[in-house]
């Protein structure tokens, strides 16, 4: 039974007055009402292990008790101040995440979500270069604003096809399909950087920046090979060209060997820009860009956001950052994830269903493939994903042509939960392909 009465009543009422496009899983979909760790239930009583953390949102753990008393302690006291006021929880978490970032003299500036965080990113870096061109990475996704949807690869995530920008795209975010997808990693990485400096030899000079995720989110969880962007850098450097490091997923440690996904690649040290979201907020709706001050002194004076870092937002943002750092959840990530991509990797090998199993600690996708073709199945990861809901598992999907299915639970998550995540999964890969022909 759904909350308010008979099964699929609230759906139908969603279906009446959100908009269709607005994506929901499972041909039943599902009504979450609490959650407690890596868990959560259903309007039904029933019980998932969260494998995708809501949506890369639940960091450390769902109703995780530190975060919860911050947000009500604050919620107490008082919601909202606005920035035209000192806030003492704004202050704070910027201090951390200031420190945390690698960049000198660092600025942070607060926003409610990763869109409006690569938004402001983009605005800074064309502000400060005065120019409108911007390079991004084939297969990106940066979010659903005008100037976010212009910088994203796929246009099947872009819906207009017009931007703001003049868009040069390049290669080297996925590795395992396109042009040098058999290349060895020095190969990847020199013809990467051949097409890079092919592509701005068709400008006149002037690139603003470029923006790319150090591993592709909603892309499908593929990463290049360590250094790329250390490459890329040598390039950018030599044109004045800014580089914005989009951590909406991939920061704070959730990669497992680094506390920031740039870190694979900082031959030449940290980007100039970096933006998060996501997960800082443990599900509460905060994010950011953090910028040498030079480069965010390039937004002209009235430019606030309403509710960007908010005392509420703010206050979940220090806790759940505090408790992140105290118990190490980064070395967990990689422990853990570690030993889970081993088991998927194990579990993949006996089905036909699976291309590539990837990742890197607490960030796996499985990508699927239709039967004896090697061509992308979104038909079967839509299969798996809703068989791994009937055995008691969330995951994400997405990935090039729907293909992948995604994972990156809550990074509390532990060995015996991981067990039990990739058991399941081995399950619905089996039941997945009895319904394929
Ligand atoms: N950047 C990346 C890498 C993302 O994965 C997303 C969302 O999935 C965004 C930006 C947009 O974030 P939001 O949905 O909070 O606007």
């Amino acid at each position: 039974m759904t909350a308010d009465g008979a099964p699929g009543a609230l759906l139908a009422r969603h279906r009446a007055v959100l908009p269709s496009w607005l994506d929901l899983y499972y041909e039943r979909p599902l009504e979450l009402t609490h959650g407690a760790g890596r868990h959560v239930w259903d309007a039904e009583g029933n019980r998932y292990l969260d494998f995708f953390g809501g949506i890369v949102t639940t960091m450390t753990a769902h109703a995780l008790p530190e975060v919860t008393d911050a947000v009500t302690a604050q919620a107490g006291r008082i919601l909202h101040t606005s920035t035209l006021y000192l806030s003492r929880p704004m202050v704070e978490l910027a201090e951390r995440i200031a420190a945390l970032s690698g960049i000198p003299d660092a600025r942070v500036f607060f926003t409610t979500s990763g869109t409006e965080a690569n938004d402001t990113a983009l605005l800074l870096a064309t502000a400060y270069r005065r120019s409108n061109q911007v390079l991004a990475m084939r297969n990106s996704y940066h979010g659903r604003s005008f100037s976010a949807v212009a910088v994203t690869g796929n246009t099947s995530w872009s819906p207009t096809g017009l931007s703001p920008f003049q868009t040069l795209y390049v290669h080297g975010g996925v590795r395992g399909r396109g042009p040098y997808a058999g290349l060895g990693d020095d190969a990847y990485i020199a013809a990467c950087v051949a097409d890079l400096e092919d592509v701005l030899g068709q400008t006149a000079g002037g690139v603003a920046a470029l923006i790319a995720e150090p591993v592709q989110g909603v892309g499908g969880f593929t990463s290049p090979p360590d250094g790329l962007y250390a490459a890329f850098r040598e390039v950018l450097d030599r044109h004045g060209i800014l580089w914005i490091s989009d951590e909406v997923q991939t920061g704070w440690g959730r990669t497992g060997d680094h506390f920031w996904g740039w870190q694979a690649h900082a031959g030449n040290g940290p980007p100039d820009l970096l933006t998060f979201a996501k997960g800082i907020g443990n599900g509460m709706s905060l994010g950011g860009v953090v910028a040498r001050a030079e480069v965010m002194d390039a937004m002209s004076a009235h430019s606030i956001s309403t509710f960007g870092g908010s005392p509420v937002t703010a206050a979940a943002g220090l806790a759940n950052l505090t408790y992140l750092l105290d118990h190490d959840l980064q070395g967990n990530a990689r422990r853990v994830g570690g030993l889970l991509l081993e088991r998927l990797r194990a579990v993949a090998a006996g089905s036909d269903l699976v291309r590539e199993v990837r990742g890197r600690g607490l960030m796996i996708g499985v990508e699927l493939v239709r039967p004896g073709t090697g061509e992308p199945s979104a038909e079967a990861a839509s299969l798996v994903v809703e068989a791994a809901r009937e055995r008691g598992l969330l995951v994400g999907k997405g990935g090039r042509g729907g293909a992948c299915v995604r994972i990156a639970p809550p990074m509390t998550l532990n060995v015996a939960e991981a067990e039990e995540g990739a058991e399941a999964l081995a399950g619905a890969l089996t039941d997945a392909r009895a319904r394929l022909p």
